[in-house]
């Protein structure tokens, strides 16, 4: 299989009209600068010269919340840009996300004319309820509609959802993944909510009226989400948001973040503590008292079994008095395994 590589190319969403609670971009827009198409292929000349793997796939990704949003002749001129390495077999694909009520029968036909391959949605949540209380100025019904159209016009349907907005329990959570499930995307991305500084979320949790959840209560719903979306085969692209200067622990003094379940390795302590339940499941569906477990995985998967500083094998010698061994096979898929209880306290 090729290796994949995204090119990011941040389009800042500049005097957009909404008011996400948990956004920051009206406090910061005044330090924001729109893009050039110069900009563009300095990007992508600067990662072409560097990407080491020649025959990789490569995917020019339009991050920043909602491409569709901007200026048409904007979009247009960048996509533009884009195509024309395309057209050179530079490049595989292009990558857009945006906003559900921002995708209508023009954005399609111009998305389509410059064979951008994947549309990514911000969803948030299942609940108009909530929706509202966190001032995205759209309702579920948008984002169906827009989902939709997209699959419709075959573009590969990626979807964003947020765990932990206000007002928002489990369960709505856990909703909303059931919802966007029914919508058939290829891909999802969940983030945990932070409280980012200059948002309205930080005046509500400075006033009392928001509590984040915790680095555990985000953990435990992530894992449910996590096993929905790969029992239906839907790729988790991201879980949590990656860790830059700006997003890093509230402790740090250049962090933007105030509160809420930052972890520098958010994702592996969703996927460990996967590996951790279905190892413990196994073991006690056994009826004797396992002394050693031999857990066979993909390398790729090695770190996430032992787990975040190798939790896992810790709790399991503490909880059960197991000894946790770790082997690695090429032959055995990512995220597959083979667990075998090699001692047993009557051996
Ligand atoms: S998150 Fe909301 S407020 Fe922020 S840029 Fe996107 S649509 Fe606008």
């Amino acid at each position: 299989m090729k290796k994949e590589y995204i090119i990011p190319i941040f389009v800042p969403h500049l005097g957009c009209p909404n008011d996400c609670t948990f956004c920051n971009q009206k406090s910061i827009s005044g330090e924001q600068k729109m893009i050039t198409s110069n900009d563009i292929k300095k990007t992508i000349e600067y990662f072409l010269e560097n990407v080491k793997d020649k025959n990789a796939y490569k995917e020019v990704a339009f991050f920043g919340g909602s491409f569709t949003g901007i200026e048409y002749e904007k979009q247009e001129e960048f996509l533009k840009t884009a195509y024309e390495y395309i057209k050179d077999k530079k490049i595989d694909s292009i990558r857009i996300s945006t906003r559900p009520d921002y995708i209508n029968k023009k954005e399609i036909k111009l998305l389509k004319k410059y064979k951008v391959k994947t549309i990514e949605l911000g969803v948030q949540s299942s609940n108009d309820y909530i929706l509202k209380k966190i001032g995205r100025g759209h309702t579920f019904e948008d984002v169906k509609k827009a989902s939709k159209m997209i699959r419709l016009h075959r573009f590969k349907l990626g979807h964003q959802m947020m765990v932990g907005l206000p007002e928002s329990t489990k369960i709505d959570d856990i909703n909303t993944a059931k919802a966007l499930i029914k919508l058939k995307p290829k891909m999802v991305r969940i983030y945990p909510v932070l409280v980012v500084k200059g948002t309205q979320l930080e005046k509500e949790y400075e006033n009392g009226e928001y509590e984040p959840i915790s680095v555990v209560q985000a953990v435990e719903t992530c894992k449910e989400l996590v096993a929905m979306f790969n029992k239906k085969n839907i790729e988790v692209i991201r879980i949590g948001l990656q860790t830059t200067d700006e997003i890093s622990d509230p402790s740090n003094d250049a962090s933007e973040v105030v509160a809420g379940p930052y972890h520098p390795a958010f994702r592996q302590l969703v996927e460990s503590g996967l590996w951790y339940d279905s190892i413990v499941a196994k073991i006690k569906k056994l009826n004797v008292k396992v002394k050693e477990v031999q857990v066979t995985v993909n390398p790729i998967d090695v770190n996430n079994v032992i787990g975040h500083k190798k939790e896992n094998a810790l709790k399991l010698k503490e909880l059960y008095d197991v000894d946790l061994i770790v082997e690695q096979d090429d032959n055995i898929k990512q995220g597959k395994s083979k667990i075998e209880v090699t001692k047993t306290y009557n051996d």
